[in-house]
């Protein structure tokens, strides 16, 4: 069906009494009883949009799932927000954020893997997410009265972040991915470990004293895992 800025199929049946709108990947498919007319059908999705459009808007932070290749008109997430890549040569190393795009300039002269957009990305993520997790980290620890002894963005393959006994902190830069919000619900776990180093019934006491919101966050993370490991 056209007129939508999605993909749109409809199926009639006559074994189905009421409508039901379900997607598969990026494509709405619509399934209505046989007599429902274009019209009708058209006002079902132009009332379900604002569902559609969160939904495939999901969908395509997730479609990053796959090996990221790092190639313009790619889509990658940075604090919860999708940007198109966009890789260009010029003569310096770079990366900005233009509008609703993640811009890349590749100085194609120095070639050397060190100059590949991957890692020229990846460094860019880390350095953001150095600084975001510090600045939190920071304010969490004034908040809680709890002082960590170091803190450090590692590159962890299935794990958030982690505190030792000891008091060292780390996190996983690619939590820089995701929204702001989760950020703060990381820092806060983390640093009421030094509290309680173990997730007992106390522990989650002290997270829910700090951060009131922490089911949502556990359950976004639980959701997301796959950007642990991006
Ligand atoms: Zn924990």
């Amino acid at each position: 069906m056209d007129g939508f800025d999605f993909q749109v199929e409809v199926k009639r049946t006559n074994r189905k009494k009421s409508v039901s709108i379900s997607l598969h990947r990026d494509t709405v498919r619509i399934s209505v009883p046989r007599f429902i007319s274009d019209t009708a059908i058209r006002g079902l999705i132009i009332k379900r949009t604002p569902w559609i459009k969160k939904k495939l808007r999901e969908y395509s932070l997730r479609k990053t799932i796959k090996p990221t290749k790092y190639i313009s008109g790619e889509i990658l997430p940075y604090l919860g927000r999708n940007y198109q890549l966009e890789v260009i040569n010029g003569t310096d190393n770079s990366v900005k954020l233009i509008g609703g795009c993640l811009v890349a300039t590749i100085d194609r002269n120095k070639s050397n893997t060190k100059n590949s957009p991957k890692v020229l990305l990846e460094n860019w993520y880390k350095i953001k997410a150095e600084k975001k997790l510090t600045e939190k980290t920071d304010y969490f620890s004034k908040l809680i009265g709890v002082y960590p002894k170091s803190l450090t963005v590692k590159n962890y393959k299935s794990r958030w972040g982690s505190c030792s006994i000891k008091g060292d902190l780390s996190y996983n830069w690619r939590i820089i991915l995701a929204p702001n919000h989760i950020l703060d619900y990381v820092v806060v776990h983390e640093l009421c470990h030094l509290l309680e180093h173990n997730h007992s019934k106390k522990y989650w006491q002290h997270v829910e004293d700090y951060f009131p919101e922490w089911k949502n966050s556990r359950n976004w993370l639980r959701q997301n895992n796959y950007l642990a490991s991006l």
